[in-house]
Order: structure tokens, then C-alpha cells, then sequence
């Protein structure tokens, strides 16, 4: 059995010979014999062109069980577009059961184009935003929405943190929306808009408990405060030992609930912007610094401060006093005695940057992430000997978030912690 090209050969051969032989016959062997090769060429060229419109015209190719050149070729191109149209039915499967299970996603998922132009979005859409697919193709999601919030975190929000809003189309639903760029250059963007309203609720049940039970534990502490004072004042044999003791520890649980009181009256306020007052912070970081001093006491904390007083803030003066005095109190509170701590406020391009650096211990880099949750501590027992209540940078992150702002803490152990935070050109006013 000869192969294609072996019969192609043999073809040739064939056609050279008897062309020979016609030639010498003739007396014309040249001209018979490039008769024959031109006649060959032309048999191949009209198979050649009979192969390109069939291509182009995308007829679809015969079956040939046929073993000659052409015919393999034929075959092998027959066998190629049945794969490929085995792939792209299997690949529109694939790509009808994606689009219905995002069709059926519980959350609002809508993909934007470079401009924000809807290239698709699903049937919750509708639902939550009031986005109805196929007829937004196309639009512009900020001008279909025309909401101010929205609008302003779509254009030059912080796409790290999800926006919460309410939602337009059902007052009574929070929606949180996260974008998360795609594609090439990350040109275009998944929007998906999630309802958490009922994790809404919660986490205000949460805070209104919280806040509740700190608010009634208060009175009789209070009360239980005053007849300890009294019987301090008139102390007995045995009272003079116990009561030292137990006016320390009501004034720890004291201590407690006034944070905790603070960070929820602080997450009440979360969604809102912190006020505009004109804040002195060099004049507030030189009291703090002097209150740190009181504070360190016989352990001779070396603070320096290097503040700009020509560097104003526009926030909430109370706040920026707790914040700034959480994080310099602690670097007292926290380092051993000697320990050099230096405060600064000063502008950065066109922010301002506070910053608190100590040559303490330090803090092990596992911790670092933590260190602002709620009652997380390095070291409970030492945290709480130094009369902390493991809430200060909970209440500090806190107001940082009211202030555009956010903590950054670094530290090596065994030298020291650096906590600092820049407050945003918005919020500078600079009277130099
Ligand atoms: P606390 O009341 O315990 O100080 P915070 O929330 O203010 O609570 O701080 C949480 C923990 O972070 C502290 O218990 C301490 O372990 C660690 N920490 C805070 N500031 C410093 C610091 N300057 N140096 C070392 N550790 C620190």
C-alpha cells in the first residue's frame, strides 16, 4: 500500500515519462516535456483553489476514503473542523451554564466596562438596584443609579474596603458593594452588591447590648465605688487590707466600661465623617506629652516631641486628643523605664503624619494585625498590671477611620514600636 506522497511521486514519474516518450517521438522533448510539468502544476493549482472556496465559504467537506494527496488533505481538514466544532459546542455549554448559575447568583453581579458602560449584570440586579438586564446594556452604571454616595466611591472610592449604602429601590435594605478590577490592564470591573441587612441588625443588636450592659453595670459600680471611699476613710483591721485592693480592681471594671461605652458610642458614628474643628494638635501633643511624663513617673521614660505648630487639623478635637493619647500612653505603658519615646506631627508632601516611636521590647510580628481587635493583648497579665484595658487601639482605629485615617504599626523585637498615621491633604491646613 503506497502512501499519499509516494503516489504523488509515482504521479509525476509517469507524467515525466510519457512525456519523454511522446518527445522523443515528436522530436519536441523539451517542449512535450514542459507541456506535461505546466499541465501537472495546473491539475494542482485547481485542486489548490477548489480547497481555498471551499475553505472560504465554510462548506463543510465530504467525506473521501480515497488515498491520494489531495484527498488526505481534504481528510485532515475534515477531521480538524469536526473538533473544532465538537470544542465549541462544548465550550457554548460550558458558557451557558456559567451565565445561567450567574444569572441565579443571590448578589447583584454586574460587570463595567472601562467607563463604567454595563457590559452585563444578573437578575438579582434588578432586585437590589433596580438594574434591568438586557435593557441597561451598555449604560452608564453611575448615571442609572444617580446615587451620591455610590457615584463618589465609583469614581475615586477606596476599592479596598466595601461601600454600605442603603439601598434606592427598598429603603429598608443595606447593601454592601465591593469592585474588583478584571481583564486585560484590569480594564474592565466586577461590581457585586451583596443585601446585609440582617448582618446589619445583628451588628447593631450587638453594639446596642454591649453599650446597654456597660450602661447598667455602671450605677451600682458607681454606688459599690462610693461605700468603698467611705469605708477606706473609716478603714477596720482587716478592711485596711481588702480595701485598697477592691477600690483598684471597681476602678479596672470602671475603666472598662467607660471604653466600652466609647467604642460603641465611636461605632454608632462609624458611617459618619469626623467633625471640621480646627485642631491645635502641637499644643495638644505637648499636654499629652506632659501627662505621659506624670505618667512615667520614677520610670523617666525619655519622651521628645518634634511637632509643627504651624500643622492644623480639621477633625473632632476630643477624638484626636483620645487617639493621640491612647498611643503615647501606651508607649509609656509598655516600654521599660529609660526607654526613649519620640512624638511627631509633621506634614508629608501634601498629608500629615503623627507618629509615636519607642526603643522598647517591641512586638512579635504574629500579633501586629491583631493588636487593634478588642481586648487583644501581647502579654494579658502585663497588659493589665499597667492598668490597660486591652480596648485603647480598638478605640484608636476608630477614630483614625472617622478621620480618613488608619493605623500603621511597625516594630522589630527588641528595639522598639513605631505606631503612626497620615491624615489626608483634605483634612491638612498648613499656616506656614
Ligand atoms: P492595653 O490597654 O492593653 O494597652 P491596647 O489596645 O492599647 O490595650 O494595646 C493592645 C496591646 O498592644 C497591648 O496590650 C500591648 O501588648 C500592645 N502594645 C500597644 N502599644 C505598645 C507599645 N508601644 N509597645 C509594645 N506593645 C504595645
Amino acid at each position: 500500500m503506497f502512501n499519499p506522497i509516494q503516489i504523488e511521486l509515482t504521479r509525476l514519474a509517469v507524467i515525466l515519462l510519457a512525456a519523454t516518450a511522446v518527445g522523443i517521438l515528436s522530436h519536441q522533448i523539451i517542449l512535450v516535456l514542459l507541456l506535461g510539468i505546466i499541465c501537472f502544476l495546473c491539475w494542482h493549482f485547481i485542486q489548490l483553489l477548489r480547497l481555498y472556496y471551499q475553505l472560504k465559504e465554510n462548506r463543510g467537506i465530504p467525506a473521501n476514503a480515497s488515498n491520494t494527496l489531495w484527498a488526505q488533505i481534504y481528510e485532515h481538514i475534515r477531521m480538524l473542523q469536526i473538533k473544532s466544532q465538537r470544542r465549541k459546542r462544548r465550550l457554548n455549554r460550558y458558557f451557558s451554564r456559567f451565565r445561567e448559575a450567574a444569572m441565579a447568583l443571590p448578589d447583584a453581579t454586574i460587570i463595567l466596562g472601562r467607563q463604567g458602560d454595563i457590559i452585563w449584570c444578573n437578575a438579582a440586579s434588578s432586585a437590589l438596584l433596580g438594574l434591568d438586564w438586557p435593557e441597561v446594556a451598555g449604560k452608564n452604571i453611575a448615571q442609572l443609579l444617580q446615587h451620591s454616595v455610590l457615584t463618589d466611591y465609583l469614581s475615586h472610592g477606596d476599592h479596598s474596603q466595601p461601600l454600605e449604602f442603603s439601598s434606592d429601590v427598598d429603603k429598608t435594605k443595606v447593601l454592601s458593594l465591593l469592585i474588583t478590577p478584571f481583564g486585560k490592564k484590569q480594564s474592565q470591573q466586577l461590581m457585586v452588591v451583596r443585601d446585609i441587612t440582617r448582618l446589619y441588625h445583628l451588628d447593631d443588636a450587638r453594639r446596642d447590648f454591649i453599650a446597654n450592659v456597660s450602661h447598667e453595670l455602671r450605677t451600682p459600680l458607681t454606688v459599690i465605688s462610693g461605700f468603698l471611699e467611705t469605708m477606706e476613710e473609716t478603714p477596720t483591721e482587716k478592711g485596711a487590707e481588702f480595701i485598697p485592693l477592691m477600690r483598684q480592681q471597681a476602678k479596672r471594671m470602671d475603666d472598662t466600661i467607660s471604653d466600652l461605652l466609647v467604642l460603641s458610642r465611636l461605632e454608632m458614628d462609624d458611617k459618619d465623617p469626623a467633625g471640621e474643628e480646627l485642631v491645635d494638635v502641637a499644643a495638644l501633643l505637648a499636654d499629652i506629652a506632659d501627662e505621659a511624663a506624670a505618667l512615667s513617673g520614677e520610670a523617666q521614660h525619655q519622651i521628645m516631641l518634634a511637632a509643627d505648630s504651624a500643622l492644623l487639623l480639621r477633625g473632632d478635637k476630643k477624638e484626636l486628643q483620645s487617639a493621640f493619647s491612647n498611643l503615647i500612653f501606651n508607649a509609656v505603658r509598655h516600654t521599660p523605664g529609660k526607654a526613649h519615646i519620640q512624638i511627631s506631627w509633621a506634614i508629608e508632601g501634601k498629608e500629615a503624619q503623627f507618629s509615636v516611636t519607642d526603643t522598647g521590647e517591641g512586638i512579635p510580628a504574629r500579633h501586629i494585625p491583631r493588636l487593634t481587635e478588642r481586648f487583644y493583648r501581647v502579654d494579658a497579665a502585663r497588659s493589665r498590671d499597667s492598668g490597660g484595658t486591652g480596648l485603647g487601639l480598638a478605640i484608636v482605629k476608630h477614630i483614625l477611620q472617622h478621620h480618613n485615617s488608619r493605623l500603621d504599626i511597625t516594630s522589630q523585637e527588641g528595639k522598639g514600636s513605631a505606631f503612626s498615621c497620615r491624615f489626608p491633604e483634605s483634612r491638612v491646613v498648613y499656616q506656614g
